[in-house]
């Protein structure tokens, strides 16, 4: 999971980093009232899991509590690098004397830890890499040793930090390590890595990514899931339990498997060149147990979806059978009732094929249409998207 900056920086609070934490808004007003808390120039800065803000114009320096409100009202609902800006942080502008970078990663590729560090910050590392590659220092980590104040201490000299600089640099390497590991995370990066007028360190900018497969050890870090969450319908899907991900075309894809949703996206781009470029609105992997309750849940949220013309719904039928798929699939549109209003194209196949095809022709739906065979089906879903009325596009 990728944090935003204001979560990243709230971790590093928690070890200690140096650097203010700040006051999240997601209004003008509260951004009025984060700046008058803190006082003096503040810096507004869009909350998205997208680097290059800085460039994008979601970074703004206001001078008091007027200022940060206005540029707020600017930064929020802007997008960056597609993603919408839902919230801003606000805080206390920083003296900035030089930029660094500083990051610890893993390395795959060495099955181990590796940590990158500039004195070039403030700039996107890979430019860094590209052009001045020298100024880069990269130095491993024995995961069985780890970061301690003597390894701290090589990598700050590799990284060639001045010597002013040289102490608090060594605490704060040996306190993002902590972020590192102690937090499970497969990335931190600070950058820029501020050097202020008095010679203290300050981390302004912070990314963390956390590593899923240590949730269980990490209760409180499932605050930060369903903030970072910016889609209501990607928050509405996480609610259900369900593996959803909102896509930008028009044909909405529910099916069962990851796989299988994997190949029905494909098959539906493809089939969707011939009707003008349609698109898969969405990924949804309803799992094994394709339950009346799951359809419905499933159907709910990609109706919910203003982009979609028209639905397919692909299901192999294995440990569920098609019959109670088909028997799903009738009662979800029951319950859904007049919610319901753009086609279904239902392709079904495996387990108990005969009778889930049965069902659905009895039930004789008037928004279902049977299609036996995947391409077939995913062709005439993309013909139904293009024929459908085109939506008012969505509002930004
Ligand atoms: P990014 O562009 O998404 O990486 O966002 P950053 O948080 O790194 O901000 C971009 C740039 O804005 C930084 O490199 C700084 O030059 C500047 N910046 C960020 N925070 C402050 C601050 O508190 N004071 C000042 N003066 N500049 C800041
Ligand atoms: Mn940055």
């Amino acid at each position: 999971m990728d944090l935003m900056e204001y979560q990243a920086k709230q971790l590093f609070a928690k070890h200690g980093v140096a650097g203010s934490a700040g006051i999240v808004a997601t209004t003008a007003e509260q951004a009025r009232a984060g700046a008058e808390e803190l006082g003096g120039k503040v810096v507004v800065k869009a909350q998205v899991t997208a680097g290059g803000r800085g460039k994008a114009g979601g970074v703004k320096l206001a001078d008091g509590p007027d200022e940060a409100a206005a540029r707020a009202e600017e930064i929020l609902g802007m997008q960056i690098k597609g993603l919408t800006v839902h919230r801003v942080l606000i805080a206390p502008t920083a003296d900035i004397a030089e930029e660094y970078y500083f990051s610890f990663l893993v390395d795959r590729a060495n099955r181990n830890y590796l940590c990158i560090a500039s004195v070039e910050g403030g700039v996107e590392i890979e430019e860094v890499a590209r052009t001045n590659s020298d100024a880069l220092a990269q130095v491993s980590i024995d995961p069985g040793v780890g970061v301690d104040e003597a390894m701290a201490r090589e990598i700050v000299t590799e990284a060639r930090f001045p010597a002013e600089v040289a102490e608090a640099a060594v605490t704060m390497v040996q306190q993002l390590w902590r972020v590192f590991i102690d937090e499970d995370a497969n990335l931190v990066e600070v950058n820029p890595l501020a050097r202020l007028a008095d010679d203290s360190l300050e981390a302004l900018d912070g990314k963390v990514t956390l590593d899923a497969n240590a949730d269980f050890r990490h209760p409180e870090h499932a605050e930060f899931d369903d903030q970072a969450t910016a889609d209501p319908l990607e928050a509405k899907a996480r609610a259900k339990g369900l593996n959803y991900v909102k896509l930008d075309g028009s044909v909405g894809i529910i099916g069962n498997g990851a796989g299988l949703v994997m190949s029905t996206l494909d098959v539906v781009s493809y089939a969707g060149q011939e009707f003008g470029g349609q698109e898969p609105a969405n990924f949804l992997d309803i799992g094994g147990g394709a339950s009346a309750q799951v359809m419905a849940d499933g159907l709910d949220i990609i109706l919910g979806d203003e982009q979609v013309r028209s639905v397919f719904v692909n299901v192999f039928g294995g440990i569920t059978a098609c019959d109670a798929v088909a028997d799903g699939i009738v009662s979800a549109l029951g319950i859904l009732g007049d919610a319901a209003t753009k086609p279904l194209v239902v392709r079904l196949d495996g387990n108990n094929v005969d009778e889930g095809r049965h069902i659905l022709a009895e039930a004789a739906h008037p928004l279902v249409t049977m299609v036996d065979t995947m391409d077939g089906a995913a062709r005439r879903a993309a013909e139904l998207a293009a024929q459908e009325p085109s939506p008012a596009p969505p509002p930004r």
